[in-house]
C-alpha cells in the first residue's frame, strides 16, 4: 500500500481511477462508474457503495497526522469536519468539493449523562452534531452528495426528509447557488424548527398528501423520470460524508477506538456510514479494533428492532433472507401498522438503508434496541440538563445507551459515544410541552405517544407582577 508520511494540501489526487460504485450485495458485486447517477444496482436492486482502490490512494499510515490539519485549518478543505479527513473519502475531484464548514462539531465528555445511565465518571462522550450549520449531522454528508451532484453537473436536487434533511439540502443550495433544491415533505407532524428552514433557505417545498414513506417514494419515482438528482441517504456520496462523523469521535478520543457507539436509527443512513467507516479503518490498519454499534428506534417505529430481534433478519455475509424481509412488510400492512412517534426525525416504516444498517451490525458485532417516548424525552431533559441539548430523536442514543447498561449488555467499565443528531432548537413544541405541561396536559397532548408523565420536567413558575410575592418565590429556591 502507499503510504504518506505527512499530509499535505492537495489530497488525494487522480481519485477517478481508484474509486467507483458498487452492488452491495456480494452475490451480484455489479459496478458502476464514479460519474454516473443509480438510485441502486441497475441488475438486482440492492443498494450500491462507494468503492475504493486503496493500494493506488495515498493514506496516511496513522490516523494522528490529521491532528497537523486542525491545528491550521485556514485551509478551506481543513476547515470542514469531513474534507480535512479527504484520503479517507477519495471520492472527490477537490475543486469540485462544495463545504460550509460542516462537522465543526464537539465530542463532550459528560458525567452527568454517565450517572444517568449508570456508569462511572469519564464513560460517556457527547457528539454534538446539532452543531453543524443546518444544525443536524445530515450537513456531514449533504456535503458529500453536493460535492459528487457539481462532478455530475446537475442543475437541481431533490429529497424527501422528515425535516432536517430537507433543511440541509436548503441550505447547502441556498449558499452555493449551484443546485435549486426541491424537497418533498409528508403532511404528517414535521417539526417547525425545520420547516421553517427549508421555507428560509428558498427550496421549493413540496408538501405531499401522505407521510414520509409516501414522500420517498414519490421523489425517487420524480428523479427516475426526470434529470432531479436524489440527495437522500439512498445516495452512497451522503453516506461517504458521514463516515467522517465516526472520524471525529476517534479524534477526539485520542484516535483510541470506544467500546461502544449509540445512534438512532431512522432511515439508517448514519449506522450505515459507520459501520462502513470502521470497516475501512480497520482494513487499512488504521484502528487496531472495532467499537460495537447500538441503533436505537423508538418502540413507536420499531421496523429494525423487529426485522432484527423478532424476526431473526441478518446480514448473512450479504445473503439477506429477502422473503422475510418482504413478509413482515406484508404483515405490517395488513395491520396497518404506521411508524408513530414523537422522535420525528426517525418516524419511519420501511428504512431504506436497511441492508447496509445490517451489515453493520454484523461487522461491528453491533445490537438494536427501542426505546418508548417518555424514556427518549426523559433522556432529552438530562441532556440539555448537561449540555447543548438535542432534539427527541437524538436523546434515543441516551436513552438506548441506559437500557443497555440496565440489561448489563453495556459493561460497566465500557467507553461509550452517544451520537446527538440534532439541535435542540429544531422541535421547540417538544421541548416546552414536556417541561411546562402537567401530567393532564401531558396526556392530552401526547398521551397517544404513551408521554404520561415528564419525570426531568422543569416547571416554569407562575408568579404575580409583584416585586413581594417574586421575592418570597426566589427566597424559597
Ligand atoms: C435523520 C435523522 C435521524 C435518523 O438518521 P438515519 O441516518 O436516517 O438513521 C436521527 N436524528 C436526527 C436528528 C435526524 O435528522
Ligand atoms: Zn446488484
Amino acid at each position: 500500500m502507499k503510504r504518506l508520511l505527512s499530509l499535505g494540501h492537495d489530497g488525494p489526487s487522480r481519485a477517478a481511477d481508484s474509486a467507483w460504485q458498487q452492488c452491495i450485495r456480494p452475490a451480484c458485486g455489479a459496478t458502476y462508474e464514479l460519474k454516473s447517477v443509480h438510485q441502486r444496482c441497475e441488475r438486482c436492486g440492492a443498494l450500491l457503495d462507494v468503492a475504493y482502490d486503496w493500494e493506488r490512494l495515498p493514506v496516511p499510515d496513522r490516523l494522528a497526522l490529521f491532528d497537523e490539519r486542525r491545528a491550521s485549518s485556514r485551509h478551506p478543505l481543513d476547515y470542514s469536519g469531513v474534507w480535512r479527513f479527504r484520503e479517507l473519502l477519495p471520492f472527490a475531484d477537490l475543486d469540485k468539493v462544495l463545504t460550509i464548514g460542516e462537522g465543526q462539531t464537539q465530542l463532550r465528555r459528560t458525567d452527568g449523562i454517565a450517572a444517568y445511565v449508570g456508569l462511572g465518571p469519564g464513560r460517556i462522550f457527547l457528539q454534538y452534531e446539532g452543531l453543524n450549520p443546518s444544525g443536524s449531522f445530515k450537513d456531514n454528508g449533504m456535503t458529500g452528495a453536493f460535492t459528487h451532484a457539481n462532478m455530475m453537473g446537475a442543475k437541481y436536487a431533490a429529497c424527501a426528509s422528515t425535516g432536517n434533511t430537507s433543511a440541509s439540502l436548503a441550505l447547502f443550495a441556498g449558499v452555493s447557488g449551484l443546485l435549486k433544491a426541491i424537497v418533498f415533505i409528508g403532511s404528517g407532524r414535521i417539526a417547525y424548527g425545520k420547516l421553517s428552514q427549508a421555507l428560509d433557505y428558498g427550496a421549493t417545498t413540496l408538501q405531499i398528501a401522505g407521510d414520509f414513506d409516501d414522500a420517498m417514494r414519490q421523489v425517487q419515482e420524480v428523479c427516475l423520470q426526470t434529470n432531479l438528482y436524489l440527495m437522500n441517504s439512498l445516495n452512497p456520496f451522503r453516506l461517504e460524508g458521514q463516515k467522517a462523523i465516526m472520524y471525529r469521535v476517534l479524534e477526539g478520543l485520542n484516535w483510541e477506538p470506544p467500546d461502544w457507539v449509540v445512534v438512532p436509527g431512522g432511515n439508517l443512513g448514519n449506522s450505515s456510514a459507520f459501520g462502513k467507516a470502521f470497516a475501512e479503518l480497520h482494513q487499512l490498519g488504521l484502528i487496531p479494533r472495532i467499537p460495537r454499534v447500538a441503533i436505537i428506534n423508538s418502540t413507536g417505529a420499531d421496523a429494525l428492532d423487529r426485522l432484527v430481534n423478532q424476526a431473526g433478519l441478518r446480514w448473512n455475509g450479504g445473503a439477506v433472507d429477502d422473503a422475510a424481509i418482504a413478509a413482515f412488510y406484508t404483515q405490517m400492512d395488513a395491520e396497518k401498522r404506521k411508524a408513530h412517534t414523537l422522535a420525528s426525525a426517525i418516524e419511519i416504516n420501511r428504512p431504506v438503508n436497511l441492508d447496509k444498517a445490517l451489515r453493520t451490525l454484523e461487522v461491528t458485532n453491533g445490537v438494536v434496541r427501542a426505546v418508548p417516548d417518555e424514556a427518549i424525552l426523559d433522556a432529552k431533559a438530562q441532556v440539555g440538563a448537561c449540555g447543548f441539548g438535542c432534539e427527541p430523536a437524538s436523546a434515543a442514543s441516551v436513552a438506548g445507551a441506559r437500557l443497555l447498561r440496565e440489561q448489563d449488555v453495556i459493561g460497566r467499565d465500557e467507553r461509550v459515544v452517544c451520537i446527538l443528531t440534532g439541535h435542540l432548537l429544531k422541535d421547540p413544541d417538544a421541548t416546552v410541552g414536556y417541561h411546562a405541561f402537567d401530567d393532564e396536559q401531558l396526556r392530552r397532548k401526547y398521551g397517544s405517544f404513551g408521554v404520561r408523565h415528564a419525570r426531568h420536567a422543569n416547571r416554569p413558575i407562575p408568579v404575580p407582577d409583584d416585586i413581594e410575592a417574586i421575592l418570597r418565590v426566589i427566597r424559597q429556591l
